[in-house]
């Protein structure tokens, strides 16, 4: 059931950790600023070819400058794609490695102009934009990288291993601290991002959530030839329960309506909070009867409930239907539906609350109300 906080929420939110590698803005975002990550870093290092003393003579020059045209060369597939996927990423940062190491072996001098820095590029592109494992693997390519990049300069393996390990130290540190920093704002994002779509009273979904939903369920409908329903569900005289025994007495009630109402819909309605003591419950039939039927066990769910006090409560329900068309908005449609469901729910009130009224009449014919058969009503005191 979609309804509550601790259920199948986390099925439309970002899962914590996940990366911004894929489609979408963020992604393209992310793809532009590697592509200019690599076109900067060409140009910053083609201007070692224009300095004297700095390359190798003769196919080092050549093999220097065909790198840096393949760092643009790379660029080209992120700017015209607009995305880069995990595996992509993860191949572009190795590459980065790579593409160092070539550079220490094109330089006369590595120590003075292939500083293990470089390094910091394809680092911090794993820890911001690829996984745990993928980070590891890129922080023994670093150290290896290090060694390859340090190997001519020092004689001495001692000095040699201490310079490895503070260049490649510092590196995997600086990464493995910007893989954390994000995994924390990812999970900061996704908690906040969950909680506006929750009633903090109920832990039910609110209108934002539903509103949300609205695509999703008018796909389905129309690829499985079903209907949408809508139902709106008005506790009765709440005031006078409020005004008898308080606030808080209140806010148990709709709470424990709230329980019942979550354990009674089924696993793929949406239940949600969208006003004071007015619930919304949203799912897919096949026909009027199984709309009615619904209805009728949500009335008997909140007829049923009691708050821990053993205070109760009994509702009005609405219902509307609508058989989803090619090229209509969702979202409008939704609360034209929310709409004729809470006209509904206000005949229930004046029939005598405590029962359920279906205006099921397809959208098309908007004139003739047409009456389900309404189960039998109970009152409860
Ligand atoms: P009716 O059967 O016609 O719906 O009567 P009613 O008293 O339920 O409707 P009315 O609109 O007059 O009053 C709604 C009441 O719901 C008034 C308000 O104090 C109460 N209410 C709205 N939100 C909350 C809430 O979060 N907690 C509590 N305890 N009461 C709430
Ligand atoms: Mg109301
Ligand atoms: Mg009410």
């Amino acid at each position: 059931m979609i309804g509550r906080a601790d259920t199948e929420l986390d099925r439309t939110v970002t899962a914590p950790g996940a990366s911004p590698t894929g489609r979408g803005p963020e992604h393209r975002v992310a793809a532009f600023t590697i592509a200019t990550m690599l076109v900067l870093g060409a140009l910053m290092g083609g201007i070692n070819l224009f300095v004297d003393g700095v390359l190798h003579e003769g196919a080092g020059r050549w093999v220097y400058a065909a790198t840096m045209g393949l760092l643009i060369a790379m660029a080209v597939p992120l700017v015209v794609r607009q995305r880069a996927g995990r595996w992509h990423m993860f191949a572009l940062v190795l590459l980065g490695d790579l593409i160092y190491v070539v550079v220490v072996l094109c330089v006369q001098d590595p120590v003075r102009y292939a500083t293990p820095l470089m390094l910091l590029f394809p680092a911090f592109a794993a820890a911001w934009f690829l996984g745990r494992w993928e980070l590891g693997v890129n922080m023994v390519a670093t150290t290896l990288a290090c060694l390859v990049g340090l190997w001519p300069s020092y004689d001495n393996p001692v000095g040699l291993a201490v310079q490895v390990g503070v260049s490649a130290g510092m590196l995997n540190a600086a990464a493995l601290s910007v893989f954390v920093l994000r995994r924390r704002v990812q999970r900061l994002l996704v908690a906040t991002e969950n909680l506006s779509r929750l009633d903090p009273l109920t832990g039910l979904f609110n209108r934002r959530f539903l509103e949300e939903q609205a695509p999703r369920l008018w796909r389905q409908a129309r690829r499985d030839g079903v209907r949408v329903t809508v139902m709106v569900l008005d506790l009765d005289h709440f005031k006078r329960l409020n005004d008898a025994h308080g606030h808080a007495a209140g806010d148990a009630v709709l709470r424990a309506v709230a329980r019942a109402l979550s354990a009674a819909v089924r696993p793929s309605d949406i239940l949600a909070r969208t006003g004071g003591e007015e619930l919304v419950v949203v799912g897919l039939v096949g026909d009027g009867d199984e709309a009615a039927h619904l209805a009728e066990r949500l009335r008997f769910a909140v007829a049923s409930s009691r708050s821990a006090e053993g205070h109760a409560v009994t509702a009005s329900i609405g219902v509307a239907l609508s058989r989803p068309a090619d090229g209509e908005d969702p979202a409008q449609e939704l609360w034209r539906l929310v709409d004729r469901a809470d006209a509904a729910m206000y005949e229930a009130k004046q029939q005598g609350r405590n029962q359920v009224v279906a205006r099921c009449r397809p959208s098309a014919r908007p004139s003739v109300p047409e009456q389900l058969p309404v189960p039998a009503v109970s009152d409860v005191a």
